[in-house]
This record gives structure tokens, C-alpha cells and sequence, in this order.
């Protein structure tokens, strides 16, 4: 519990009774948040989450405490290292990590182990965050952002669901091996386990229930006992606790082509993590720009039932644009409105802080990645000063 004084601009303190007391006693569940801004336009795009949380702090009582670290390119310049010992714990123990982007050339050339890279890799790894969430959706102001006709991606909105720690990018044996006649031979092996597929698959179907109740697993049962398991266990899940959402199979690669020819006829899709790869990376592009799409990665639940997890735009650290103010923060804004949705357990405040995005967007504010014609072009800092004076 907590002592405060009164803000008597705050709900909380609209009674008689605590205006008369002057002070509130709260029970106070401190939330933490890391912020790893990371390289290039990561630092740009974060100071704009910052400014949002800082704004449901103040007029919405609510009580993030936030940290700051150091993680990938500028680590490795600071400490000799990716990410640090301390910064990975400090990762352990929130509940919510916001990521900007990590790497750039400076970085290419160095070894495997000490790239930027391998600490978004570690955190994954570690944080056993197996479930990427990555939404599609067609702002219909920026319909014309979109390579695809209007009438096919205006209005959008899918889920993809990819499983992120298994499957062909983490299966044993793997590696290069040289064999007879001088010729090499590269090893990877798809597997995947009943709990691993249904723990995923779970999170699809909860997030149909909560959307327009429609799931489709895809995977290549057709040619690969991976796959073949992956739709037995999925069926068998659906029947057991989920008859209620509607479910269909789909064969990976008819997906890729059912994306194009028609994406609306999807709600939420679950997949593996290598066809999930592919697929929300072509996804995302029906949208038209990459500033605008979240995405988070949850993992299993502590003992406690909180759910670790990492939020983070879709974007890469963009070192053409960096430190010129243009980047668009809107990726990394709506990330943010993902992790009060899912770690938070704050919808309310997901609900405004979305609408707020699609109020300026209405008003015609574009950073010059989503510029068009007759709009008004903006920077990265007063797009999300508008965001705020939405919310406001
Ligand atoms: P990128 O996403 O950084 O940039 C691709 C293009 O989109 C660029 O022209 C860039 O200017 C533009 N862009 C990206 N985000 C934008 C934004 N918010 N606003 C406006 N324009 C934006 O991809 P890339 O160029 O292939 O990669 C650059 C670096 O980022 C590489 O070192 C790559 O390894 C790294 N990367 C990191 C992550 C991550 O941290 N999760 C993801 C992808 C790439």
C-alpha cells in the first residue's frame, strides 16, 4: 500500500471522503516496464512510447514504473557485448519489455556471438517466448499505401500467430558436414512436440474468441509428419475445449496464395515458426508500410501467472533515416497498446490509445514513410505529440 496525496483531477480521488482526508491510501501494484531502445531509429521511436507512458502515469493514475538499458549494437560499444548480464535480468524480471530495433552496418562485420542480433535472440530464447503475435491490419487511410487493390485490404484486420522457439530454426542435428566426393551437406531438423503445438495453438483460439472467432492452422501435412502432427493436434485441441471457434486447415503454401488473392477471409492464423516467417512478413506488406505494424511475443507464465513477454515494431533500425526525426513511431506506439492489452490486462486503455492513432491519422498527420498527397507531413516527435493530444 501506498500513501499519496491527492490528485483531484484523478477518479480515484472524485470521493468526499478523500477530498476531505487530502490523502488516499492505494493498493499499489507497481508494473515494470524495461525499455530497450537499441540502435538506429530504435532510440527515436521509443522516446515517443516513453511520452505515452509517462501520460497514462500522470492522468491516468496508473503505475508503470519504467527502466532504460543499453541493448544490441550500443551495448557492444559500451560493454563489449550485445546484451549485458545485469540488462538480461533486469529483462527477467518485468513484466514487459518495449524493444525499438537492433543492429546496423556498424555492426555487420563482427563475429556471430557479439552481433546485435544475438540479443533479441537470447531474450527469445530465454524469456521461452513462444508465441509471435503480428497483426495486419489496413488502416483505411492508407489504403493507397497498399500494392494490393483497395477493395481487397481495406478494412483488414488478421492475426498471425507464429510459434517462435521450435521447429526447424532450433531442431538437433544440425550444422554443415562435410561428406564424400568433397561435397558438403547442411543439416536442419523440423520437430515439433504435442506441448509445443498446443501451447501456441491455444493462444490462437483464445485470440479468436476475443476477435471474430475463426482460426486457420497452417502447416504441410501433405509432405511432412511435422506438419501431419501439427493438424492431428490442433484438431484434437479444438474439439477437446475450443468447439466453439470456428477452425480450418489450410496447406502453408495455399496460404501464401489465398493472402494475396483474398486476405479478408481470414481472422486469425496460426503456423509454425518458419512458415509464420514467411508468412507475416508477407502479411504485413498488404498493409503498405512498415512503421505501422506491432507485434508482440509472449511467453509461458511465471508462478505467479504472469506471462513474460516483449513487444516491438515489426521495423528493422532503419540506419538510413536515423537521427533525422522521420521515423514513424506509430509501430512502436501500437506495440505498446499490445502489451496494454495482453501483459497489462488494460483494454480499456488499449482501446483509447488505438483510437487515438487512428484520430490523428483521420486528421491527416503522416511521417514521410506513409506521405501522400493533400496530407500534412509530420515528424517522428510531433506525431507522437499528436498522439498524445488525442488521448487527451
Ligand atoms: P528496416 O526495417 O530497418 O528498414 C527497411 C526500410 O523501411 C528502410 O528504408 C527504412 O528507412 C524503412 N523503415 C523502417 N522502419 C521505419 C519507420 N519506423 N519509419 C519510417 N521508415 C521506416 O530493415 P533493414 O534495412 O533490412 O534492416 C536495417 C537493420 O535493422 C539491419 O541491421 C537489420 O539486421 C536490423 N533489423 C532489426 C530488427 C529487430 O531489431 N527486430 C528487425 C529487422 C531488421
Amino acid at each position: 500500500y501506498e500513501i499519496r496525496n491527492c490528485d483531484w483531477s484523478s477518479d480515484v480521488c472524485s470521493s468526499d471522503l478523500t477530498k476531505s482526508l487530502g490523502y488516499l491510501m492505494i493498493k499499489v501494484k507497481k508494473r515494470k516496464i524495461l525499455l530497450l531502445p537499441g540502435d538506429g531509429i530504435g532510440p527515436e521511436v521509443i522516446a515517443e512510447v516513453k511520452k505515452i507512458i509517462n501520460w497514462f502515469n500522470d492522468k491516468k493514475s496508473l503505475d508503470f514504473e519504467i527502466d532504460q538499458e543499453l541493448v544490441g549494437g550500443c551495448s557492444y560499444d559500451k560493454h563489449g557485448t550485445p546484451i549485458t548480464d545485469e540488462v538480461f535480468y533486469k529483462a527477467l524480471e518485468s513484466e514487459v519489455i518495449m524493444l525499438g530495433a537492433v543492429g546496423g552496418p556498424t555492426w555487420d562485420n563482427l563475429e556471430f556471438s557479439k552481433k546485435p542480433e544475438r540479443a533479441l535472440l537470447k531474450l527469445r530464447k530465454e524469456l521461452k517466448l513462444f508465441a509471435n503475435l503480428r497483426p495486419a491490419i489496413c488502416f483505411k487511410q492508407l489504403v493507397d499505401a497498399s500494392t494490393l487493390k483497395p477493395e481487397i485490404v481495406s478494412g483488414l484486420d488478421i492475426m498471425i500467430v507464429r510459434e517462435l522457439t521450435g521447429g526447424i530454426y532450433f531442431g538437433e542435428p544440425r550444422g554443415i558436414k562435410p561428406i564424400e566426393n568433397g561435397e558438403r551437406k547442411g543439416i536442419n531438423t523440423h520437430t515439433y512436440t504435442t506441448s509445443e503445438i498446443t501451447r501456441v495453438a491455444r493462444i490462437a483460439f483464445d485470440l479468436a474468441r476475443k476477435r471474430s472467432n475463426k482460426v486457420t492452422s497452417c502447416e504441410k501435412s501433405n509432405v511432412m509428419e511435422a506438419g501431419q502432427l501439427w493438424k492431428e493436434e490442433v484438431q484434437e485441441l479444438h474439439e477437446k475445449e475450443y468447439k466453439d471457434v470456428e477452425l480450418s486447415h489450410m496447406l502453408a503454401d495455399n496460404c501464401a496464395m489465398q493472402l494475396l488473392r483474398n486476405p479478408k477471409q481470414f481472422d486469425v492464423i496460426v503456423t509454425d515458426n518458419l512458415f509464420g516467417d514467411m508468412l507475416s512478413d508477407q502479411a504485413s506488406m498488404l498493409t503498405g508500410s512498415l512503421g505501422l505494424l506491432p507485434s508482440a511475443s509472449l511467453g509461458a507464465k511465471n508462478k505467479d501467472g504472469e506471462m513474460r513477454a516483449m513487444y516491438e515494431p515489426i521495423h528493422g533500425s532503419a540506419p538510413d533515416i536515423a537521427g533525422k526525426g522521420i521515423a514513424n513511431p506509430i509501430a512502436s506506439i501500437l506495440s505498446f497498446a499490445m502489451a496494454l492489452r495482453y501483459s497489462l490486462d488494460l483494454d480499456k486503455e488499449a482501446d483509447i490509445l488505438e483510437k487515438a492513432v487512428q484520430d490523428v491519422l483521420n486528421d491527416g498527420l503522416r511521417t514521410k514513410d506513409i506521405m501522400s498527397e493533400g496530407m500534412k507531413e509530420t515528424s517522428t516527435s510531433a506525431m507522437g505529440d499528436a498522439i498524445i493530444s488525442k488521448l487527451q
